[in-house]
């Protein structure tokens, strides 16, 4: 586990992760092999920031000559109010999870990563309806992603009033539905935090099968409660591996302007 420093303790750094909690992610060691293989000098942290201390914590690093800070759990609409929208993507989502900080500018990486893993996996979005779990910063980023890619997207959230503000904002063919029925999804999307938390966990109908594509955001050595499900009963399935190295190649080319070693990065969180 890499050290993950309290904010205000931060040292001088050019790229930093921000989250609570934040010791587990591996987002340092895959920028870092990225800087090192591109030739790249600085350094990217994890820091570890306090619900309700985003803004403070951004004007802080900011002061420290931070370039980028990435965003996770559960800061990404606190971050979106300090900055403003760094295109038509993000304005839309209203939640960033990449913060350009000399000029306040923010981006939303999820989205297009996600549809670049789709891309990655050979699944196409229109092939059937995708079942969507969650309607926190991740699964706002994934359905506008998906509707904008033409998608029917039904969202189950715990909260169902969530689900169905966020369906109405994503337009396209998104709705809100009352229960988690896997029936007829070609895909079904974990974007929820169930894992990280001492709550319920997530309550399925139907069965999974070789039809699904199971797509947990989340990743866990040996997968996750949510993927071992669905492999069990023969679907085809994805982590989210792929997608952290997706938002993150993403993020660091809207940085640095160069590309992104995606293979380097993926060797290096695999
Ligand atoms: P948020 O805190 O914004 O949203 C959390 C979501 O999970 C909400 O929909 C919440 O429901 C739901 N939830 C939490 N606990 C439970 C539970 N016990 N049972 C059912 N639902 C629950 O988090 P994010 O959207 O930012 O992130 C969601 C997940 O996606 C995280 O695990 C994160 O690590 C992962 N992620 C991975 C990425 C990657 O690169 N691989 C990128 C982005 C996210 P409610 O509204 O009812 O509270």
């Amino acid at each position: 586990m890499m050290r993950a420093w309290e904010w205000r303790d931060a040292p001088a750094a050019r790229f930093a992760v921000i989250g609570d909690p934040i010791s587990h992610s591996r987002s340092p060691v895959m920028h870092e092999a990225a800087l090192r293989h591109r030739g790249l000098p600085g350094a990217y942290v994890a820091v570890r920031v306090p619900r309700g201390e985003v803004v403070e914590a951004l004007d802080w690093l900011r002061d420290l000559g931070y370039e980028g800070v990435n965003v996770t759990v559960p800061h990404k609409e606190e971050a979106a109010q300090w900055c403003r929208p760094g295109d038509d993507f993000a304005e839309r989502v209203g939640v960033v999870n990449t913060v350009r900080l000399k000029d306040r500018v923010g981006i939303n990486t999820d989205g297009p990563g996600f549809l670049e893993t789709l891309r990655d996996a050979a699944f196409e979005p229109r092939t059937g309806p995708v079942l969507l779990l969650g309607a926190g910063g991740a699964a706002r980023a994934v359905a506008f992603a998906l509707a904008d890619a033409g998608a029917e997207v039904r969202i189950f959230n715990r909260t169902r009033e969530r689900a169905e503000v966020l369906a109405a904002e994503a337009g396209g063919r998104v709705t809100a539905v009352p229960v988690a029925d896997l029936a007829g999804a070609a895909l079904v999307v974990n974007a929820t935090s169930a894992h990280l938390g001492e709550g319920a966990p997530l309550e399925l109908y139907g069965e999974f099968s070789p039809a699904i594509l199971a797509y947990d955001l989340s990743y866990a050595a040996g997968g996750t409660p949510f993927l071992r499900v669905a492999q069990a009963a023969g679907a085809r399935v994805l982590d989210g591996l792929d997608l952290l190295v997706a938002q993150g190649a993403l993020s660091l080319e809207w940085w640095t302007g160069c590309d992104a070693p995606r293979d380097v990065m993926r060797a290096a969180v695999r």
